[in-house]
Order: C-alpha cells, then sequence, then structure tokens
C-alpha cells in the first residue's frame, strides 16, 4: 500500500484536490515521519504548528473551492530562510537564537501558496561546506548506507537536511540554496533532484547572505515534476531584491514535456577531470545514450576555462562571504561576548571568535585576504576576470547547443570525517558545480543510478540563462530512460 509520505508534492497537492485524503492527514503522516527519524538530524528546528495550521486551512480551502497552487503541501525550509516568529540560525551559534521578525520572500510566496513548513533544516553553517559537517548543530547523517556497511556517511552539502530529509521521505520536498552547488550536490548524493534556477529567478530577500553575486534558493524534491511546480511558486520578480530579474515566470509544470528529439545536447570534454570515479564516467556515457535515445543530437563542445572555475569560486565566495558576515559583531546581530574589562573591539572578537565555526573563519580570513590592499588585484580582480571567460565559454558552448550534460560529483557520497581535515579535498567537490554558478545558469541534478556499493549517483543538466523549460524537459527525459526507483532501506 501506498504510504502518504511516498507521495510527493504535485501527488500530495492533486489528492487533497480529488479529496483523496485531508490535508490533516498528510501533515499528521509527515510530523509522525520526522518525529521518528531524529537519527538523521535533518532539522535544528521543528514546526508542526505551522505545517497544522496551513493544512486546516488547505481543507477548508478544498470545502469551499478555493484550493491554491500548493494547498495542504507540507515542505521543509533551510534554516537560511528568515521565517517570521520561527527560530533562523543559518546553522551557526552567533544568530542561534535569532527570530526574524519578517519572512523571506520565497517563503512567503510558499505559504501564501497554501504549503505549510514542517521544519527549519538543518545545514552546513552559513551554507559553507560540501558534507553538512560544519553546523553547530551537528552532523546531518545520510539516509543512504553502503551495502555491508554501517559507516554515516554524508548527505553531501550544504542543503545536507534538505536532502536526507527528503531522501528519506520524511518530507515530501524543501528548500534548498546554492551558491557553489549546495543544491545539486547533495541532491546527487541522495537519489534525489535538486534545481539550481538562473541567477536572478528567486528573490534573495531574507535568505541569509553567504556570496550574494551567487546565491540562489531552489527546489529540492523527488522529481521532476515536482521540482517544476515548486519553482513555479518559487520564482519571480521582487522589487526587494535589486538582482531579482524582472522577467515572466512560465508554466514550467504545464509546459513540461519529455520530447527532446532535435534538441542538442553539448558534453564538454573539460568536465573529464582527473580524479573522477571510473563509475561517474560510466554513468556520463549511459546519461548521453539516454538523450540518444530521447532524440537529442549529442555535439562536443568546449569550455576551456573550466579549470579555473574552482579556484575563482574560492576566491569570489569568500570575499563576498567576508563583507555579507561583518555584520554579526554582537551589537546589530549575535550572541554578544563581552569579556571581564573589554572595550569595543574586544567586544567584537570575542563574540566572532565564539560565535562563527572553523569553517567559517576560514572563508572570512581568506576573503580578507584576497580584498586586501596590495592582494586585491592578484587574487580578486584576477578571480574575476576568470568568472567573465568562465561565463564566455558557455555563451560559445550555446552557440552550438541548447543544453549540457555533465556529472553532478566526482564521486559518490562519502563517509562522514573523511575529508573534514582537507579543506582542499573538500572544495574539490563542488567542482562540477560551481562554473554555472559562476556564470548564473539554470542547472539540475537528476538520480540516475547506484553505483557498486548501492549509493546513488547523479547527472547534471546546464541550460541556457532562463531556460529553466529545457532544463525541466531534458530532466524529465532522463528521469524517464533512467527509472531511478532505489530508496535506502530504513535504520533510523
Ligand atoms: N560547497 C560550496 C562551498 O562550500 C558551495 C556551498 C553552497 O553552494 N552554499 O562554498
Amino acid at each position: 500500500m501506498t504510504r502518504l509520505t511516498d507521495l510527493g508534492v504535485t501527488d500530495l497537492r492533486d489528492g487533497i484536490a480529488k479529496g483523496d485524503f485531508s490535508a490533516r492527514e498528510v501533515a499528521e503522516n509527515f510530523i509522525n515521519a520526522t518525529n521518528e527519524a531524529e537519527k538523521l538530524n535533518a532539522f535544528i528546528t521543528l514546526t508542526p504548528d505551522h505545517a497544522l495550521k496551513q493544512a486546516e486551512e488547505a481543507d477548508k480551502a478544498r470545502a469551499s473551492g478555493q484550493l491554491k497552487a500548493l494547498s495542504g503541501v507540507p515542505l521543509g525550509i533551510k534554516d537560511l530562510f528568515c521565517t517570521n516568529g520561527y527560530r533562523t540560525t543559518a546553522a551557526s551559534k552567533i544568530i542561534g537564537n535569532f527570530v526574524p521578525p519578517y519572512e523571506s520572500t520565497i517563503t512567503e510566496k510558499l505559504f501564501a501558496a497554501g504549503a505549510g513548513m514542517i521544519g527549519k533544516l538543518n545545514l552546513d553553517q552559513f551554507a559553507m561546506g560540501s558534507s553538512n559537517e560544519t553546523s553547530a548543530f551537528g552532523n546531518v547523517i545520510s539516509p543512504w548506507r553502503q551495502k555491508n556497511d554501517d559507516a554515516a556517511l554524508t548527505p553531501g552539502g550544504s542543503s545536507g537536511g534538505s536532502a536526507a530529509a527528503v531522501a528519506a521521505k520524511i518530507i515530501p520536498a524543501a528548500t534548498g540554496t546554492d551558491t557553489g552547488g549546495s543544491i545539486r550536490q547533495p541532491a546527487s548524493f541522495t537519489g534525489i533532484t535538486g534545481l539550481k534556477p538562473t541567477y536572478g529567478r528567486c528573490s534573495r530577500f531574507g535568505v541569509i547572505a553567504f556570496a550574494s553575486s551567487l546565491d540562489q534558493a531552489g527546489p529540492m524534491a523527488r522529481s521532476v515534476k515536482d521540482c517544476a511546480a515548486l519553482l513555479e511558486v518559487m520564482a519571480g520578480f521582487d522589487p526587494k531584491d535589486s538582482t531579482s530579474a524582472d522577467v515572466m515566470v512560465p508554466n514550467w509544470e504545464k509546459l513540461l514535456s519529455s520530447d527532446i528529439r532535435g534538441k542538442k545536447i553539448g558534453i564538454p570534454k573539460e568536465y573529464r577531470v582527473d580524479g573522477m570515479a571510473p563509475e561517474i564516467e560510466s554513468l556520463w556515457q549511459r546519461g548521453i545514450q539516454m538523450m540518444k535515445e530521447a532524440g537529442a543530437e549529442i555535439v562536443d563542445v568546449t569550455l576551456p576555462h573550466t579549470r579555473h572555475a574552482l579556484a575563482a569560486y574560492y576566491i569570489i565566495a569568500p570575499a563576498e562571504a567576508s563583507s555579507n558576515l561583518a555584520r554579526y559583531d554582537g551589537v546589530r546581530y549575535g550572541e554578544r561576548q563581552t569579556p571581564e574589562g573589554s572595550n569595543l573591539a574586544d567586544m567584537y572578537s570575542a563574540t566572532r571568535a565564539a560565535g562563527f565555526g572553523d569553517e567559517v573563519k576560514r572563508r572570512i580570513m581568506i576573503g580578507t585576504y584576497v580584498l586586501s590592499a596590495g592582494f586585491y588585484d592578484a587574487y580578486y580582480i584576477k578571480a574575476q576576470k576568470i568568472r567573465a571567460l568562465i561565463a564566455r565559454d558557455f555563451e560559445a558552448a550555446f552557440d552550438k547547443c541548447d543544453l549540457l550534460l555533465t556529472p553532478a560529483t566526482p564521486t559518490a557520497a562519502f563517509a562522514l570525517g573523511q575529508k573534514q581535515d582537507d579543506p582542499i579535498a573538500m572544495y574539490l567537490n563542488d567542482v562540477f558545480t560551481v562554473p554555472a554558478s559562476l556564470a548564473g545558469l539554470p542547472a539540475m541534478t537528476v538520480p540516475v543510478g547506484l553505483n557498486d556499493q548501492g549509493l546513488p549517483l547523479g547527472l547534471q543538466l546546464i541550460g541556457k540563462p532562463l531556460d529553466e523549460q529545457s532544463v525541466l524537459n531534458a530532466g524529465l527525459a532522463l528521469e524517464e530512460r533512467a527509472g531511478f526507483t532505489s530508496q535506502p532501506e530504513k535504520w533510523w
């Protein structure tokens, strides 16, 4: 028998509309599932009252024939989105007790469309990380395990709580944010689908800033269709975000079609990097085959500056972070520390020393260094030039093709603790996701198969600016052909 928690966003929405079940039953089932999944540590704060209140509204709306786009659909919200009256921590100690007096635009839109909030999801602290090990609230544990091995695996990061909770079916879908891969990499590690829209599609208002020129919110869900339905609600122009794109939001879900005959799919040869696991190469080949079977034409393209993308990202992102995180000074925000006899400067440093985790401090130091007089030209300006060249590479490639198909990550999920002491090894995880971030392009990962150890592997589709539709359509073609239905075995 299908349980309600097996259903995704659009099935829940449609089932409520048909009267197959009530929104209240849906909310209660997912609330129970989250209560039974404490071992995964996917949530920082549970908010069942919000989900139940929205469910009640949805059931009333159904009775009066006024259902909205997401009436009665309970979601998990990454704890980087400010939620009015609900604690928002960015998984940090420094704002560990912050209760925002306002709502992020994304959550406002989701709630106005009838969605409920089950809870605030764990993440890497200030979204900095690729394994969810930098959270001040503890690691998220992936619901997946290798065959015959109980070692705890990372769900990826920074949206690790979102990925783990969706994969474990304790929520139907979640919001994520992606600065350099934080939606796509954890989605790939946990066998779910995650979409980073074009930069500017989703408002950043009320999303705690990491690197403002890169940060984008997006959906993480169990299917391409669910991502389309969620993004339709999340996207849209917002005057409160000066980088918001003033463009129409298409009916992505309605226009969804896996008919990609005649589409040109580019395969960038530079994504065949050193250290890529052979299983990833063969997965990529299978994906290429699936695209051919779907009637697409495969073309070889070149993105010559790819090898500099990671270095440029790890200069630009920390530079922006060092500026954005300056506001947590113990005066306007932050748990203030006032050591005996301290002056203002002592208070600042004591507050920041106690409130930020190691990775956040590392980023602030790198960022401050690359922006300092004397190093600005050598690092920051150079990185910006590389960023422009990377964007130009994509433009040139898109003269020859409509979309790009690449691996999502260089390996499957790794064990918690395995890369924690080696920041460079950790940063290398993002090698396939940061280029699209630097160029502001829409990109999605779709689960395509399992490796020999039984862990999920995903592929990435990258599209032209604002062409989420083509990304979604090709994603659907991949989803249909891959037929990925594997689920983690319940141990939690
Ligand atoms: N792993 C990358 C980083 O640590 C990306 C994080 C993100 O996209 N938020 O910067």
